[in-house]
């Protein structure tokens, strides 16, 4: 299937990022939030990095303006009724995305692909409240979008080859590498990182060392580009833990079990750089 124009739902950190890549290949892009505001907020933050490519010379004044010009403001899922894939990047909560699924089932024609760039969220759960569990499939970007090469394109239990296809056809036109994932807890990404952080997590606990140290090690010693400690407040705590959490659940291993001095900070409400505190302090 030729895929022409995308649907992104949610205009949040993700869905901006996405709605810019599928600009930028070409793409009509539909951009979808709920209010007026929080589409502007998405626009300005593509408008920023568009203007910046162009002051690092990666871009024209003229592509610019034409990647601009292919994204449309939409309010209303029934935009949906002209989209041949619709990629959902709404907040990880399973109630919202799979209301979300069963309206777009109704509303997107019988060949549009329904994707989800879901974190941890099992595919076939939210695949099953429609009546097209084969035309449902995880995209994965990593964050920040137009930066990070990597797509995990997750198959649910029903999706179907071409339509697995198609969407890693489409990964190749937005200039990614796309990874052939089956859907598990976590998928791939998340079933690595987020015990590598929580076990981070447990060493502060425990006392072995203090959080820039813990964070020296993995940076200085294995070459990671950010410590674990440091990355886990970029992430957002309530998310590190929701994510710890759908895998304890999901896999039933006590190995998985969310550290308690992480939900001590999310209960603290220290969610990371987002709310200003988290393993270390951000102003502003
Ligand atoms: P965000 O909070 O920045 O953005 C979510 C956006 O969705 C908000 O603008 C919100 O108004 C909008 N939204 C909520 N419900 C909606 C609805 N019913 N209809 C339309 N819009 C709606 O969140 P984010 O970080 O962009 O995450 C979005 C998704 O991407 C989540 O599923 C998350 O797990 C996943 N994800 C996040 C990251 C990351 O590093 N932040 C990485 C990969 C995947």
């Amino acid at each position: 299937m030729a895929i022409q124009k995308v649907m992104v739902i949610g205009a949040g950190q993700m869905g901006s990022g996405i709605a810019q890549v599928c600009a930028q290949a070409g793409y009509e892009v539909i951009l979808n939030d709920m209010k007026d505001e929080f589409f502007e907020r998405g626009l300005n933050t593509i408008t920023k990095n568009l203007v910046r490519d162009v002051e690092k010379g990666r871009k024209t004044e003229e592509e610019k303006f034409a990647v601009l010009a292919r994204i449309t403001k939409s309010l209303t899922i029934e935009d949906a009724k002209d989209a041949d894939i619709i990629i959902e990047a709404a907040v990880e909560n399973m109630d919202i995305k799979q209301s979300i699924f069963k309206q777009l089932d109704e509303i997107a024609p019988k060949h549009a692909i329904l994707a989800t760039n879901t974190s941890s969220l099992p595919i076939t759960e939210i695949a099953a409240v429609t009546k097209r569990p084969e035309q449902v499939i995880g995209m994965h970007f990593m964050n920040p979008v137009p930066v990070m090469k990597l797509v995990e394109i997750i198959r649910g239990l029903a999706t179907a080859d071409e339509v697995y296809e198609t969407v890693a056809e489409m990964t190749k036109q937005l200039g990614k590498t796309g990874v052939e994932v089956n859907d598990f807890p976590g998928f791939i990404s998340n079933r690595i990182l987020l015990p590598m952080i929580n076990e981070a997590i447990y060493a502060l606990y425990e006392g072995v060392a203090s959080k820039e140290a813990i964070d020296d090690v993995m940076k200085m010693g294995m070459n990671h580009p950010m410590g674990p400690l440091t990355l886990a407040d970029f992430i957002g705590l309530d998310t590190c833990l929701s994510i710890m959490e759908i895998l304890h659940e999901g896999l039933g291993d006590s190995k998985y079990r969310p550290c308690p001095l992480l939900r001590k900070y999310v209960a603290a409400g220290w969610l990371g750089k987002k709310s200003g505190r988290g393993f270390y302090i951000y102003e502003s």
